[in-house]
């Protein structure tokens, strides 16, 4: 038996969430990326959003969940479930 099977999809869905919580913001108007993090909205007066959007990120979440469910992943079902909890 293969001890850590589940152990790259940890690293996976982690690291996908690290680029999630540190991503850029860009302008809903002019689709620039915000250059300083003090900036409410752009020099264009429209307003930041994130790169990568709440629901695509919720999409990986839910895909890892079914792996996990599926195969009886425990380690990333509880990183799964860690996951949902902190980025509500
Ligand atoms: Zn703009």
């Amino acid at each position: 038996m293969v001890k850590n099977t589940e152990s790259p999809y940890v690293a996976t869905i982690n690291y996908r969430s690290m680029l999630y919580q540190t991503q850029d913001m860009k302008c809903t108007k002019c689709k620039r990326i915000r250059a300083s993090t003090v900036r409410k909205v752009c020099e264009c007066s429209g307003n930041y959003t994130l790169v990568e959007s709440r629901s695509s990120f919720y999409t990986a979440i839910k895909l890892f969940k079914a792996i996990a469910e599926t195969f009886r992943f425990s380690s990333l079902m509880e990183t799964v479930n860690f996951l949902t909890m902190v980025s509500e």
